[in-house]
């Protein structure tokens, strides 16, 4: 049989679901394809959304028009605002999410999309048009072209566009104790012959590894001896900048911490002959920033105890996930390991842990656009790039879907820079850094925090999503309106004075503020640490202002030096960001390159200068060295 589309996505994991409402909502006639269709969505191991840098992702996708935020919303059962003790630039939301209802609910949104198709079957084998040009050549010329994908029983299903969001299934290997199976993740076989079908195609792969801690029975947990964290009810919270309107969520459910014990340590610790992270069992590399708990005891020997948080999968679920408790040591010692914490001493595990090993493919093959070099319409996102989490996956998957829209009707990439969003910043990562572990984004990764706020993703990158047909004009609409109610505000306040009159100076004292000395504009007073505009707004006869623009020009007023200074350092680095280096550049060409930075840039084929200069081992003589020989290179055609 064979069918033809524009676009076609393989796989349904938080990458897949996001990639395909992408392109189906630009109007492309799109396929998914998935090796379970009751497993769309499904979130492996932690049920959730968020969190620091994460949340910033997840508010940009909503920002651009994709769907994580909508579906976080619709179904989680506890959300907080993290880090309010701190700046604006780490704030972020975190929600727990209600991990059946979550699936179900972007099942029900992918069923209702027009345009896209789901079908459940294994893609075995990529489709290409012309067979691989010589090895010297293969980097520099973006051949062959992706024609479409076979599945098992032996369909094809066309396409200028193919998306690849295989998550761990490439050639997945689960652990746990002496046990060991192929496997995608648990009760789900591995994806074995599209590695070989990737291999052929000239493109490399690594291998990663990951794993996931017990689930244990709600109703063998004694909640009496853990300290109960519960969500924030007294305020509205929300991923989705469409959902500002809504009231604060009263009947969350609470997490619960516990701490492990000096006998869980002993535990682990007698039994890691048995664990496959330290007996050699697990080669893959995993994430060090999410060390399991047998690597913690090992690898923080000195600390006596380790918090757990106790997280409920759902309202309709008994089964409780034990974040920080990783494992992929034996049946036997989980339990017992588990047991030795007082709240979970008589705790029964429902699900056990494991790890999975599994091949990725190796970013310096893919661009900003997510697109792979050296086959041209194919297109990677989520963890076979070697990422991890869902929402790093959710946010590649979105680029990916827009751009493999984009490449199916021949029109030109959509690239977001490190200046714009921490999308870019993760992209650009993926494009110039060899990966060592499992790559998650942080805030720490972002050089313009200030800027690139959960905040104000909206005012970033709305307008984007508004261009490519993803944000409707209404959102639009709203997202227009608060900018310029921002600007409006902002020009009140810098042009309305306040003067040192006693009854103005006698509120200062009574907020805790110093008194006024002379006169002051109510944008100056705004500046001050812990100076509310609701204070400003009664003494400099402002208007009242909705939360969300409210919260603008408070960030606007008290960082404007520092948001300034970033705007300035953004704008010099597009100097570099904005000078292209041509695909088929021909570095060997270049005399005074040094021989480190000739191989790094032939091995990562930067697409910009600015690029070519965060890449390791290249440094900024090597980009002066580029630069010149573009600029010459670039006359020369102008001449000709
Ligand atoms: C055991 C485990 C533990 C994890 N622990 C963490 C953690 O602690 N922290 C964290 O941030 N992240 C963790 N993750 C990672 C997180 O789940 C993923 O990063 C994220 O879900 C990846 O999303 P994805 O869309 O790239 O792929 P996945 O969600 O893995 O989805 C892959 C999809 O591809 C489909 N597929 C695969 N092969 C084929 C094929 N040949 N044909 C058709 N369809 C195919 C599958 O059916 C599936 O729908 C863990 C994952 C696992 C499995």
């Amino acid at each position: 049989m064979i069918s033809r589309y524009d676009v076609i996505v393989v796989g349904a994991g938080h990458a897949g679901c996001e990639a395909a409402l992408a392109a189906a909502r630009m109007g492309r006639r799109t396929l998914l394809l998935t090796l379970k269709l009751d497993s769309i969505a499904l979130m492996p191991c932690n049920p959730s959304i968020g969190g620091p840098a994460k949340g910033h992702l997840v508010r940009e996708i909503d920002a651009l028009g994709g769907q994580m935020a909508r579906t976080t919303d619709d179904t989680y059962i506890q959300i907080r605002m993290l880090n309010t003790g701190k700046g604006p630039a780490v704030q972020a939301l975190r929600a727990q999410s209600d991990k059946r209802q979550y699936a179900l609910s972007m099942r029900r949104t992918l069923e209702a999309q027009p345009n896209l198709d789901l079908v459940e079957a294994e893609v075995v084998g990529l489709l290409a048009e012309s067979p691989l040009p010589p090895r010297r050549e293969r980097a520099r010329v973006r051949e062959p072209r992706i024609t479409g994908v076979e599945t098992s029983d032996g369909s094809h299903y066309l396409a200028p566009a193919v998306i690849l969001t295989t998550g761990t299934f490439l050639n997945g290997k689960l652990i746990r104790g002496e046990h060991s199976e192929p496997g995608g993740r648990r009760d789900e076989p591995p994806s074995l012959p599209l590695t070989d079908s990737l291999r052929s195609l000239g493109l490399a792969l690594g291998r990663l590894k990951t794993g996931t801690p017990p689930r244990v029975d709600s109703r063998t947990v004694d909640y009496e001896l853990a300290a109960m964290q519960p969500g924030d009810t007294d305020r509205p919270l929300y991923f989705s900048f469409a959902n500002a309107d809504r009231s604060a969520m009263t009947d969350q459910l609470p997490c619960h911490l516990v701490t492990t014990t000096a006998e869980t340590h002993r535990i682990i610790r007698d039994n890691l002959h048995r664990a496959p992270m330290f007996n050699g069992t697990i080669t893959g590399v995993g994430p060090r920033y999410c060390p399991s708990i047998e690597d913690k005891v090992v690898r923080f020997a000195d600390k006596s105890s380790h918090q757990l948080f106790l997280e409920p999968e759902g309202r309709d679920s008994l089964e409780v996930y034990v974040q920080g408790a990783n494992t992929s040591l034996p049946e036997d010692v989980q339990l017992a390991m588990l047991r030795s914490i007082p709240a979970l001493g008589h705790c029964e595990m429902i699900r056990l842990g494991y790890a999975v090993e599994y091949d990725y493919v190796l970013t310096n093959q893919i661009d900003v656009s997510m697109e792979s070099k050296p086959i041209r319409g194919l297109f990677l996102a989520g963890q076979i790039n070697g990422t991890t989490g869902y929402e790093e996956a959710a946010a590649q998957g979105l680029v990916a879907g827009i751009n493999a829209a984009l490449r199916a009707w021949d029109e030109p990439a959509m690239g977001l820079s490190r200046g714009s969003s921490y999308i870019g910043v993760m992209l650009d990562d993926l494009c110039t850094k060899e990966l060592t572990e499992p790559y998650r984004l942080f805030t720490s990764r972002a050089e313009y925090r200030l800027l690139l706020r959960q905040d104000n993703a909206d005012l970033r990158l709305s307008a984007l999503g508004h261009e490519l047909g993803l944000i409707s004009d209404e959102q639009f609409e709203r997202v227009e309106a608060k900018r310029s109610g921002v600007a409006e505000a902002l020009g009140s306040l810098r042009s309305s004075f306040l003067t040192p009159t006693a009854a103005v100076n006698q509120a200062l004292i009574q907020a805790g503020q110093a008194p006024l000395s002379k006169q002051m504009s109510a944008l100056d007073l705004l500046r001050r640490p812990d100076m509310t505009y609701d204070l400003i707004a009664r003494l400099a006869d402002q208007p009242e202002l909705p939360p969300d623009v409210l919260e603008q020009v408070d960030v606007e007023a008290k960082y404007e030096g520092y948001i300034a200074k970033q705007h300035a350092e953004v704008e010099r680095s597009q100097k570099l960001e904005s000078r292209p280096i041509p695909p088929d550049f021909d570095y060997d060409a270049v005399s005074g390159l040094r021989t480190e930075a000739r191989l790094r840039l032939t091995q990562f084929r930067p697409t910009t200068l600015g690029q070519a200069g965060r890449l390791y081992g290249v440094n900024p003589a090597d980009v002066a060295i580029l630069m010149v020989r573009l600029s010459k290179a670039e006359a020369a055609s102008a001449a000709a």
